[in-house]
């Protein structure tokens, strides 16, 4: 597949004057709360509301969704609010029942979109429709598995889509709920500029104090819009209880982010500015990741060469890494003289690190 205008038709045709804005709670939990939630986010810059009617969950004995009886309430969001709709689906059935209850906006879930059978499967039972479909990142780091899932739905003709960036599990613990990756998205924006991205801070995040800064960045970053779990009483949802905001908060969040401006010739320039920058302090976070954790193996080497009173100063090693990184750095288009500097630094505090450690 390549780049295609006609991707984005659906969203060009509202001419927002700000980011899309999908919001909802995580789960329909009662007829009420759902109608609640929407009345809350009426008059506010949401555009179409969101409410997960069948959840995947990672442990079974968990609340698995409302089932086809929340499709009805949200029937009734869209006569009493004029929000238009949009839930999860998972396998046709869930389509089919989405179709039948004039769903508008159709999302395929991070744990479906890693599977091309269950991809496949709701595009066979979507072929026809116009409905708008946005495919969330698979719960892996995999592009191509990301683009594939597009690409089954444009090839059964569903032409209004877009993409959901909702981070990726790690087994490692950060800070996030699922790490969000940015390289990534914006590799798959440099290839397909007009595909609509949507971030979902909420479940990047799982906590709602952090859900700004991470919105700010997907902004920074070209995004076309956010998706951002919504409940009147947070702490006590169903689901996703920690990352869920108020409407109020929600409608705070949105009015403090800075968005990107139309283009004048001083807005372009301070819009490249931005979204370059943004991109360094994405690679800046990863430096220091991962030179925090060279530094922790720097630690477990100190351990080995204590328990065998081993020197820590390996001469002969150290001038075999430093030839190694001047050939790498000089592919990298790095001078010969930084690579040097860095590496004594990195060299200097690896030192540091392991003598604390056989000195403890
Ligand atoms: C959701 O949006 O509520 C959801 C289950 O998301 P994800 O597929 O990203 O985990
Ligand atoms: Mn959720």
């Amino acid at each position: 597949m390549e780049n295609k205008k006609e991707l984005r038709g659906w969203l060009d045709a509202m001419e927002l004057p700000h980011p899309l804005v999908i919001a909802g709670p995580c789960s329909a939990e009662t007829e009420e709360q759902v109608l609640k939630i929407a009345h809350d986010l009426k008059d506010t810059d949401v555009n179409y509301y969101r409410a997960g009617i069948w959840k995947p969950r990672t442990r079974p004995g968990n609340f698995e969704g409302v089932g086809a009886l929340g499709l009805k309430w949200l029937q009734k969001v869209k006569k009493e609010t004029g929000l238009k709709t949009a839930t999860e689906v998972a396998n046709r059935n869930h389509v089919e029942l989405a179709l039948e209850h004039d769903i508008d906006l159709l999302w395929i879930g991070a744990r479906s979109t890693v599977s091309p059978f269950i991809v496949q499967d709701i595009a066979d039972a979507l072929r026809g429709t116009d409905k708008i479909v946005l495919v969330k990142n698979p719960v892996n780091p995999d592009l191509p598995l990301w683009l594939g899932a597009i690409e089954r739905l444009y090839a059964s003709n569903i032409k209004n889509l877009g993409v959901i960036h909702r981070g990726f599990s790690t087994y490692e613990k950060t800070k996030y709920r699922n790490n969000p990756e940015w390289q990534l998205a914006i590799e798959l924006q440099t290839k397909f500029p007009d595909l609509p991205l949507i971030n979902d801070p909420s479940h990047i995040t799982g906590k709602r104090d952090m859900i700004f800064d991470v919105s700010q960045t997907a902004l920074d970053l070209n995004f076309d819009g956010l998706m951002i779990e919504t409940h009147f009483d947070p702490d006590n949802a169903w689901s996703d209880a920690a990352q869920q905001v108020t409407p109020k908060a929600l409608v705070q969040i949105m009015k403090d982010l800075k968005v990107r401006k139309e283009t004048d010739p001083e807005a372009e320039y301070s819009n490249q500015l931005n979204n370059l920058r943004a991109q360094i302090d994405v690679l800046d976070n990863q430096l220091i990741d991962l030179l925090g954790r060279r530094m922790k193996v720097s630690d477990g080497i100190g351990q080995l060469k204590k328990q065998k009173n081993v020197a820590v100063l390996q001469t002969k090693r150290w001038n075999e890494i430093l030839g190694k990184m001047v050939l790498e750095g000089e592919d990298k288009g790095l001078s010969e003289e930084f690579i040097l500097k860095m590496f004594k630094a990195i060299h200097q505090e690896s030192i540091n690190h392991q003598e604390k450690v056989i000195n403890k």
